[in-house]
């Protein structure tokens, strides 16, 4: 099938010229209830409570998984706080540098579990997507398994050209990564797995074939794609290695697929191996900006700027700090914005690492757009939608379909930030449904209040009847 998309200069070598490395724990971690899937988790515990590593500090809800921390100590505060994604409230926990676990490590005999009990393990263990969007990673097996879906594609695409934390999980720990499969294989129902890596990862797909037939496990396979941005977005995956389109507001188990990343895998197969839950991930921390680019495994919470100084810290030149890629990525406030479980990349980016932006200019309707488009829209007349927040017209465009890749402002001529626009749409979308949201669920306690106002009205008066009709005796009748 046709790719669409662009073929990008990649920048992975020189962070893939070391092994991972790991970050000690920081002395502040700040957990952030929003990990990156755009919804804040439940906070279970308050400012002055202890916690132990491991200890759940914050619930799963709706598309935030639990939150859990990586360290003992005590809860300071839960503030807002710039994170990845903005601002966020946020779990400031002290660490006391003891590492005392809330339980011993210990394996889970996962092979004589059902698949929904599995589902549970991982859904308690905060498991999250963490190839950037943080989703539920339970709620994708729960949905697979209801939709009987056949396939489990594990994503070790990772297109963006500064990225290389799954490059370097599958060529260090390829056998975490085929154990995970296993895992979700059981969880989800599917019958096989494809694990995708894009050409440009020699290491990682020897490491991954040779971890999958040492794991004598017929049903997993690698399947090596053309590195081609954005084929690591899920839509783009499925459809390159299945030919099945994601409906536009669809789930890949409708046709059949469950996509997880790699290193979610890798997380799960920690969890069966000690039933540790998510507290850390491995993040690339790149670009000129930085004097050792390397990829470090740092405990969810840890400041940027501790990172980046695990990697040997800033070159002279200033550099933007970028968590994600070059194409995808958003800008951060300061080196205190902490790790969350959807950051995948810290890119300390100098001029000289970023497309040169000229001015913008108007719209030439030259069309480059729409050919480079992987969603098949059409940017151009997005734009002017999102230009004027014509929300009819967004959704007639597709807004909802953009992977939000930067494909369509890199092509253009004019330098319009097509992306920046489609995102900030796409928010003031949501910040709208979230009051709508909001003021039916008001609407409805309110109603709700009324009526048992009423009942109890109603139950009074009957109990004030019943009184009276007793104080008259047996024959005063309805009088
Ligand atoms: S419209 Fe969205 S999906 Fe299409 S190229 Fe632009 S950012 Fe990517
Ligand atoms: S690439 Fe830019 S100039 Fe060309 S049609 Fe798209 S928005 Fe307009």
């Amino acid at each position: 099938m046709k790719l669409r998309g662009l073929r990008l200069d990649s920048h992975k070598s020189r962070p893939l010229e070391r092994p991972i490395r790991v970050v000690p724990p920081p002395a502040t971690l700040v957990l952030a209830l929003d990990q990156g899937s755009g919804e804040d988790a439940l906070p279970v515990v308050r400012p002055g409570d202890s916690v132990r590593t491991g200890s759940v500090v914050a619930a799963a809800s709706g598309a935030a998984a639990a939150l859990h921390s990586p360290v003992s100590g005590t809860v300071r505060e839960i503030a807002v706080r710039p994170t990845p994604r903005g601002a966020s409230r946020c779990i400031v926990i002290e660490n006391d540098g003891r590492d005392d676990p809330v339980a011993p490590a210990a394996p889970v005999d996962w092979r004589a579990m059902e698949g929904t009990a599995l589902i549970e393990h991982v859904a308690a263990a905060g498991t999250a997507g963490l190839g950037g969007a943080a989703f539920p990673s339970a709620t994708k097996l729960a949905l697979a398994r209801a939709a009987d879906a056949e396939l489990l594609l594990l994503n070790g695409a990772e297109c963006e050209p500064w990225i290389c934390c799954d490059a370097a999980l599958m060529r260090e720990r390829a056998a975490d990564v085929v154990l995970g499969a296993q895992v979700m294989l059981a969880a989800s129902g599917a019958q096989r797995c494809l694990i995708a890596i894009e050409d440009d990862k020699p290491e990682a797909i020897a490491a991954i074939q040779s971890a999958a037939r040492a794991a004598t496990d017929e049903r997993i396979e690698v399947r090596v794609l053309p590195a081609v941005f954005p084929l690591g977005a899920e839509g783009p995956l499925v459809a390159a290695v299945t030919g099945r389109e994601v409906p536009h507001d669809g789930w890949p188990p409708q046709v059949g697929v469950v996509c997880q990343n790699v290193g979610t895998a890798a997380a799960v197969a920690r969890l069966v191996q000690d039933g540790r839950p998510v507290t850390t991930r491995i993040v690339t921390v790149t670009g000129s900006g930085v004097k050792q680019p390397a990829n470090v495994e740092a405990c969810i919470g840890t400041p940027v700027g501790e990172l980046v100084a695990a990697c040997g810290g800033y070159t002279a030149e200033g550099a933007r700090r970028i968590a994600g890629g070059s194409l995808t990525g958003r800008s951060l406030a300061g080196d205190d914005v902490p790790v969350t479980k959807g950051v995948n990349c810290i890119l300390l980016a100098t001029d000289a690492d970023l497309p040169a932006r000229a001015a913008e200019m108007p719209c030439i309707r030259c069309g480059d757009c729409a050919t480079v488009c992987p969603a098949g829209l059409l940017p151009q007349q997005l734009h002017v939608a999102a230009r004027s927040d014509d929300s009819a017209a967004l959704a007639r465009f597709g807004l909802s379909a953009c992977i939000e890749c930067g494909c369509c402002d890199y092509v253009c001529p004019s330098a319009i930030p097509l992306t920046v626009r489609f995102r900030a749409a796409r928010e003031r979308q949501h910040l709208a449904d979230l009051e709508r949201r909001r003021a039916r669920e008001a609407k409805a306690r309110y109603e709700r209040h009324q009526r048992r106002l009423a009942e109890q009205a109603e139950a009074e008066r009957e109990a004030f009847d019943d009184a009276r009709r007793r104080a008259r005796g047996p024959d005063s009748g309805g009088r």
